[in-house]
């Protein structure tokens, strides 16, 4: 195993800060290079549901393989972040249920409960009445949902911040407010300058700039078709105890906080680079949830923000070295499943780097796959 080497990380949201903690954790010289604020992005902007079973419903493919390891990683990785940060953040083994409201849709609850069954998934289908057991405020319109237990969720926002610390105390240096930064070098050592010529150099690179990544096509002289997919969501406040699992449906999702807060995502919309909020976007949601929660109608979203997914052309990240230069890492494009694969994705880095196999296989996540 090389140690100690000097690694810059390109990009401080979720993936890039878990690739520098667990970097860090291995001894290695690592600094995270970041234009803006570590976490100011899409990373701090998720409703951190960690929620493989109800995201991929058609295929038990290496993608799936990728976001349930990352899912049972989790349990061992918060306690981790949690105790080398000395910072608190919410981790609850919630369960979700995803509902369906059509005799039609069961047969492909069904479906996927089979093959889900196959990977170890505790899965039930829950009839109306059960359900009104389990979360007695839902809508009557919803005539049964598959309950997921082992389905969590994470607070995002303290989440990102609990990583950052946790760098901060394993000696990652964190560079931020760069405003702008290039890659000046990169065949043999790499080369880093931001605005007004301070550099930064290092043995290695990871990229994980998230849907800013489509930038460095040019430099790499590669295709990189991730591109900026805007996530708008709201809250609301003061629902203490009032919802107990996470709710997914096909318009929309609900997540309960431990703050009393009920977390509603999230609209899919392009709109450039904008995080702005659309009275649009936020009433796609709101039009939606009293279908969920009857309650809903009578309330206002206290929060209303959005976020850029990092997406890409075939719906798969970018996890791998790039052939021809295999001391450059790539680690972006998880559009909306980021905090769910930070786990995984912060190992598979890792290891890479150290030349450790690793268990899952990340061929379909080859970042020259389009070229
Ligand atoms: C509304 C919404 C809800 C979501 N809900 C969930 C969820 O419930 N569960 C889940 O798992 N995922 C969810 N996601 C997806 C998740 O947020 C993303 O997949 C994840 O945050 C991507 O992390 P990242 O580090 O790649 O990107 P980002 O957090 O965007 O970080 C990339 C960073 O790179 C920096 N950067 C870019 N270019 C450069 C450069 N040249 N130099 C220096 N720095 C640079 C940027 O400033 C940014 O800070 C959601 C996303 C949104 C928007």
């Amino acid at each position: 195993m090389s140690m100690g080497e000097r690694i810059l990380i390109l990009g401080g949201g979720v993936i890039g800060l878990a690739s520098a903690f667990e970097l860090g954790k291995r001894g290695h010289q690592v600094t995270v290079i970041e234009k803006n604020k570590c976490g100011g992005q899409a990373s701090g902007a998720a409703a951190g549901m960690l929620a493989p079973f109800s995201e991929i419903g058609e295929d038990p493919d290496d993608f799936f393989q990728l976001c349930l390891a990352s899912l049972r990683l989790y349990p061992t990785w918060q306690k981790e972040v949690k105790s080398l940060s000395k910072c608190e953040f919410e981790y609850t083994n919630s369960g979700s249920l995803h509902a369906v409201y059509h005799e039609a849709d069961l047969l492909a609850l069904e479906t996927r409960q089979a093959w889900q069954r196959e990977w170890g998934a505790e899965t039930e289908v829950l009839s109306a009445n059960q359900l009104h057991q389990f979360e007695p405020e839902l809508s009557t319109d919803i005539i049964a949902a598959m309950h997921y237990p082992e389905e969590s969720h994470v607070f995002a926002p303290d989440y990102v911040k609990a990583l950052e610390q946790a760098c901060r105390n394993l000696g990652v240096l964190i560079e931020d407010e760069l405003e702008e930064v290039a890659i000046i070098e990169w065949k043999d050592e790499i080369k880093l300058e931001a605005k007004y010529g301070k550099t930064f150099t290092g043995q290695r690179l990871i990229v994980s700039s998230g849907a800013w990544s489509h930038e460095l096509e040019e430099i790499f002289s590669i295709r990189i078709p991730v591109y900026p997919i805007r996530g708008q969501i709201c809250a609301y406040d003061n629902l203490h105890g009032r919802v107990k699992h996470i709710v997914y449906t096909s318009q929309g999702y609900l997540v309960p906080k431990g703050n009393g807060t009920l977390v509603n995502g999230a609209s899919e919309d392009i709109a450039g680079f904008a995080t702005d909020v659309t009275e649009k976007g936020i009433m796609r949601l709101t039009n939606w949830n009293y279908q969920i929660f009857p309650f809903l109608k009578q309330r206002i979203p206290f929060h209303k923000w959005a976020g850029l997914r990092p997406a890409t052309q075939d719906g798969y990240p970018l996890i791998g070295k790039l052939e021809e230069a295999p001391h450059i890492i790539f680690a972006t494009g998880h559009y909306r499943n980021g905090i769910l694969l930070s786990p995984v994705t912060a190992v598979s880095v890792a290891n890479l780097v150290d030349g450790m196999a690793n268990h899952v296989p990340l061929h379909l996540f080859k970042p020259e796959r389009f070229t």
